[in-house]
């Protein structure tokens, strides 16, 4: 089968890359190869009941298919250069805001109406945190809420389903260059086409890895984040989410001069697993139906962590944390704070004692035992921090879930086009390293469907 463009993978990324060739040149034969399953087929046993924790599906649901990572996050866009990736350093500040606030513009043509752009412009909560040493990013960020980030998938999949070959549950071994364009193997099957276009994301890392090797694309091993879930009372930071939404705060240990950074703030949501390369770690979404929100909050604490020579491997050494937590807990682990700093861990009593409902059936434990002390301090220091303009952060019953590990794909070598240094060779969003995020993600695949458009 011979192809003008083949994306690989149908995250955010895929898609948006896909949408957008639609747009401009509906004339060429565009082909979407995804290895998990379409967003219909995409389920979780996990129920609570029966199901309590993850049981390692072949093909994880949370983490493939149409709609990739995105599909059953809290889609939250956030619409700012100031964290969520570097696009901006390979096409400009004003470009990729541009681009965020377009691909903002499709979710709402496609369900999204009526949900709310939050932001941090003329917000007191700014002064407030300085005012104890916690620094507020500015962003603009749009909530569309589990529920209907799922609705506008739907939609725009109905949109895109008679005019691109849409190949579910087909994962891509290779990719090979082959004259006038590249060759793309599959378990049954070969495809040609003449611009290639992966979009692999966070859970294709290693195959990434793979395919730059083969094709011999310089890349930089990058970071890993590493650090807990925080859950408590919806109430202790009403004050910061209704009016925010989302707050990403960055606070220096005084300890070892170490960022600590709040990350993926779920107002009213749950905590749940992620199963990335059968490791099982932390997240969290919400959903925007009241009827579908609980009584808690929660977000990430993370601490980076870059290595320098001779270590490379910043994934490797987040996955053994977080296989550390597994091998403890069967999974994640939970604990009190008020457990932690008394350096006992926490028991199915203790947690049945406590004055908040967990929204993540986790198994009961010490995170001293699995998290580095260096990292263990600074979000203890961050707790305390947070206290100040949240106060009941640092109350006894506070959970921290761990680990939460972000792994970053290893940056690959593009140019301003996104284009490796094969021609027509196109990598972008988690995969490529430069996005970490649902409108990074997007906007990058908006930008190579421009450039192959040529608009
Ligand atoms: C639970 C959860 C909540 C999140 N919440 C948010 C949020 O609120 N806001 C935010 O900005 N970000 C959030 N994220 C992160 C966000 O989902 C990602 O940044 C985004 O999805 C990246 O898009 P992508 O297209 O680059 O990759 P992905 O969404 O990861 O999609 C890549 C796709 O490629 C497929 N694939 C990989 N390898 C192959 C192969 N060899 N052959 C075929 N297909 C392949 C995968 O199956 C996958 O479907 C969340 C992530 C999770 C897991």
């Amino acid at each position: 089968m011979n192809y003008d463009v083949i994306i690989v993978g149908a995250g955010p990324g895929g898609i948006f890359a896909a949408y957008e060739l639609m747009q401009h040149k509906p004339e060429l034969k565009v082909a979407v190869f995804e290895a998990g399953h379409a967003l219909n087929k995409r389920y979780c046993p996990i129920d609570g009941e029966k199901v309590k924790s993850c049981i390692g599906c072949k093909s994880c649901s949370i983490m493939s298919g149409f709609g990739g990572a995105g599909a059953f996050s809290d889609g939250k866009y956030n619409i700012t250069n100031d964290f969520g990736g570097t696009l901006y350093e390979y096409i400009g500040k004003k470009q990729a805001l541009e681009l965020m606030h377009y691909v903002d513009k499709i979710n709402l043509a496609h369900g999204g109406e009526g949900t709310k752009l939050y932001s941090t412009a003329g917000t007191r909560f700014k002064t407030l945190c300085i005012q104890n040493d916690l620094h507020l990013l500015d962003a603009a960020v749009r909530h569309l809420g589990t529920d209907i980030n799922y609705v506008v998938l739907e939609n725009i999949y109905a949109y895109l389903q008679d005019k691109v070959d849409f190949y579910f549950d087909t994962p891509v071994y290779s990719v090979a260059v082959a004259e006038g364009g590249y060759q793309v193997l599959c378990k049954d099957a070969n495809y040609f086409c003449k611009k290639c276009i992966i979009s692999a994301g966070r859970i294709g890392s290693k195959w990434m890895e793979t395919v730059c090797r083969e094709l011999e694309i310089p890349t930089k091993s990058n970071r890993v984040d590493i650090g807990v879930r925080v859950e408590l009372p919806a109430t202790v930071f009403a004050h910061l989410t209704d009016e925010l939404y989302e707050s990403k705060i960055v606070y220096r240990t005084k300890q070892y001069g170490d960022k600590v950074r709040t990350f993926c703030m779920n107002p009213k949501g749950a905590v749940v697993n992620e199963n990335t390369n059968g490791i099982i770690t932390v997240n969290g979404h919400s959903y925007e139906d009241p009827a579908r929100q609980t009584e808690n909050t929660n977000f990430a604490l993370l601490v980076s962590k870059n290595f320098s020579e001779p270590f490379k491997d910043s994934n490797g050494y987040g996955e053994s944390i977080a296989r550390l937590s597994n091998m403890l807990g069967g999974g994640v682990i939970v604990q009190r704070f008020g457990d932690l700093i008394r350096g006992r861990r926490s028991t199915p009593s203790r947690m049945q004692d406590a004055f908040i409902t967990p929204t993540l059936n986790a198994t009961p434990g010490d995170l001293s035992l699995v998290l580095p002390k260096r990292i263990l301090d600074g979000i203890i220091e961050m707790i305390y921090a947070l206290d100040k303009v949240a106060p009941g952060t640092a109350n006894d019953d506070t959970l921290l879930y761990g680990v939460e590990v972000k792994f970053y794909n290893m940056e690959v070598e593009v140019d301003e086009r996104l284009q490796t240094r094969h021609p027509g060779l196109y990598i972008i969003g988690d995969g490529s390293g430069i996005t970490h995020s649902l409108s990074h993600a997007s906007a990058s695949g908006v930008h190579v469907a421009r450039d192959i458009a040529g608009v």
